[in-house]
């Protein structure tokens, strides 16, 4: 039998983000490691490598696919209720010793982590989001920058069908990789893990790339929101969040900033489990700092008015939340705050029909075939 790492060889095909250096390495600029291969290489995220000077990158398979609340990915300021279907592949270029998606992200780096790749194809992919009765198709669960090439074929079909589309990512980009992704991405969503870049050479990245990608997203009119996963005694110093805050409010102070609770996962148990204390004292600091739309989650019902949209400028009720779950919705069909008309930031659909579901499900579909491995 062949190993999964041999399964992920065959199924490339040459990718679109790299260039060829005077020396004949290739540079691939995917991701913010721009890592320079020579022939035989394999990439930081072990999924793009360099075979006989051409870059191969992952192709025609998911990790898994999940129906989730847009709620859950999340977007609070974008088709509130709409169901994200949502795929990923395998592998990151981040290690974080935290990550709830290790199974899908570390599968080459980690023997524990065991997840059979799904021969699948764009068409098929959008053909089931369509069936589910998707609004939003969401590239998430690994990073989605590594396998950009993929992503963005399926979202031409998700677009063509009438869809919009989203990333869930480290946000640890390029200029180019954002550039190529432009036309095709509707939302985005940052994970800023910290405001230090030790902390973020621990999880094997650098702050400043994120930064930039953040910077270019809002330049671009993607639309962006920021989670932060608070982990006691890693990033929650009121220094590390003031500054993390207050660079998200220099870029506009109407990106939505989520601030969620840990608990322990994958090989980080040590610390304790993040408070609903923790997460107002948090949402304090941002909103000092200038940031009109602060969300706290994980902890739902425990966090006051934090899970719920407000007017940034009458303070009306527009979304109430549970959890995923979406109580009340009063945007007007333009956007705008029912009571004294300001526009809400985001991306709102006509009208709210309703949610779907407020809990993740696997559809039970048959268009995927597991590709054998080990
Ligand atoms: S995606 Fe990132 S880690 Fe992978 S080969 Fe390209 S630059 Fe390197």
């Amino acid at each position: 039998m062949s190993t999964l790492a041999e399964v992920l060889a065959r199924e490339t095909r040459e990718g679109d983000l790299y260039d060829t250096l005077p020396d004949g390495r290739l540079r691939c600029f995917a991701c913010g490691h721009c890592c320079p291969l020579p022939e035989g290489a394999v990439g930081v995220c072990k999924v793009r490598f360099n075979e006989g000077g051409r870059l191969r990158v992952p192709w025609g398979y998911v990790g898994g696919v999940q129906c989730d609340p847009i709620e859950k990915k999340p977007f609070f300021h974008a088709h509130p209720g709409a169901l994200a279907y949502s795929f990923g592949m395998l592998g990151c270029d981040l290690h974080c010793s935290y990550c709830q998606n290790w199974v899908t992200s570390q599968a080459l780096r980690d023997p524990q982590a065991v997840a059979p790749p799904l021969r699948t194809s764009p068409e098929d992919l959008v053909r089931d989001a369509v069936t589910q009765r998707a609004r939003v198709m969401v590239s998430t669960y690994n990073e989605p920058l590594i396998t950009s090439e993929w992503a963005v074929a399926v979202f031409k079909e998700a677009r063509a069908a009438g869809l919009s589309t989203a990333y869930v990512s480290n946000g640890n980009g390029t200029p180019e990789v954002l550039e190529y992704l432009r036309p095709w991405v509707d939302l985005y969503k940052v994970d800023l893990k910290s405001f230090d870049d030790r902390h973020y050479r621990q999880l094997g990245g650098r702050i400043a790339p994120i930064l930039d990608t953040i910077r270019r997203l809002h330049a671009m009119d993607i639309w962006v929101e920021i989670v932060t996963l608070l982990i006691p005694g890693f990033n929650d110093s009121r220094e590390e969040l003031s500054r993390l805050t207050e660079f998200i409010a220099s870029v506009s102070p109407d990106i939505p900033w989520h601030v969620t609770a840990f608990h322990g996962d994958y090989k980080m148990t040590e610390p304790e489990n993040t408070t609903a204390e923790m997460l107002l004292t948090a949402a304090d600091i941002g909103r000092g700092n200038g940031l009109r739309f602060v969300y706290a989650g994980n902890l739902p019902g425990e966090v006051g008015d934090l899970e719920d949209t407000r007017c940034s400028q009458c303070h009306e009720l527009l979304v109430g939340r549970y959890g995923y779950h979406v109580r009340e919705y009063h945007v007007s069909s333009d956007g705008r705050c029912p009571s004294c008309h300001a526009a809400v930031p985001g991306r709102w659909s006509p009208r709210f029909d309703g949610q779907i579901t407020s809990r993740p499900f696997i559809p039970g579909s048959r268009r995927f075939t597991i590709l054998n491995s080990l």
